[in-house]
């Protein structure tokens, strides 16, 4: 399936591991000395950086000696090509894919991407200058990391679910639809909440489907960051290739918070958003989707 990257495009094995990486860099650095100078050990690599970030002896910030000179942020983040393009892999050497893909990972590795992820929160929250002394954000970056690695954009990480199909036998030739399965996902463009709900419907061919299934591939793609349209379209995809069905319908209804809480600041109601992918004879037979759309309102 095209949605679904390459797992041999996983880690290029040239580069040292994660484990390894937190143990020589960053493992003994005490990270959590607090203020600027847990900033200095997590971003620095060298005496070099330490000079091009204005970082004195003492660990005092003393101002940017070439704010535009970005080598400074040398480590963990990837840096553009001369021609402009970004690496599609990242400094430790793990593969990078789209917000909305899929690269199955051990739960070690999730452990240690909770660990970086912990510890890059914590600098952005000296970066907007927020005091982790605050009771009620010093475990913040610790929550956030765990809430990102395995709720928000746990399907990136996860196997697909297991879908066992079943043997149409009675040879239903009519719409199947299963509706208000629950779509809970984060847009791409600004990390907030995509939160509605999803039709699923098909006239099988040789094959048939539980719905509880559907829930979870509404799940799996979901939890990533996304686009609504590529959302419809990626459920579409998987259940085209697991079904054959002989018409598919997919119609998804959400809110978008980053229409809420930012930018034109719409109200819930003008934030609703709705897609649909209609494919085989739902595609091609205006009367059976006509009887869909009104089945459905
Ligand atoms: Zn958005």
């Amino acid at each position: 399936m095209s949605i679904i990257s390459d797992e041999t495009n996983g880690r290029n094995g040239k580069s040292p591991s994660l484990r390894g990486y937190l143990n020589s860099s960053l493992g003994s650095s005490g990270y959590n000395n607090g203020g600027l100078r847990g900033y200095r050990t997590a971003l620095m690599e060298t005496a070099d950086d330490e000079k091009r970030l204005g970082i004195a002896g003492d660990g005092r910030f003393e101002g940017f000696s070439d704010p535009d000179d970005d080598s400074t942020f040398a480590g963990l983040v990837s840096k553009k090509a001369p021609n402009g393009e970004m690496p599609d892999a990242s400094p430790l050497g793990y593969s990078l894919f789209d917000a909305n893909g899929n690269m199955p990972i051990s739960q070690d590795e999730r452990e240690e991407m909770k660990i970086l992820a912990e510890r890059k929160i914590s600098e952005l929250f000296e970066i907007l200058r927020i005091d982790r002394n605050d009771p009620n954000s010093a475990a913040t970056p610790h929550r956030l990391a765990k809430m990102w690695v395995e709720e928000l954009f746990r399907g990136r990480f996860e196997a697909p679910p297991k879908c066992t199909v079943f043997p149409n036998r009675k040879n239903v030739d009519e719409l199947v639809i299963s509706r208000g399965i629950k779509v809970m996902s984060v847009c791409s463009h600004h990390w907030q909440t995509i939160s509605g709900t999803c039709v699923i419907a098909y006239i099988p061919g040789d094959s048939v489907i539980g719905l509880s299934k559907l829930t979870r591939i509404v799940d799996w793609f979901s939890r990533r960051g996304q686009i609504q349209e590529e959302l419809g379209e990626q459920i579409a995809d998987f259940l085209e290739e697991l079904l054959k069905p002989q018409a598919l319908g997919v119609v998804i209804s959400a809110k978008h918070f980053c229409m809420i809480a930012r930018g034109v600041s719409s109200n819930e109601d003008a934030a609703l958003m709705t897609t649909s992918v209609l494919r085989g004879l739902l595609a091609s037979d205006a009367n059976l989707r006509n009887e869909f759309l009104t089945l459905i309102q």
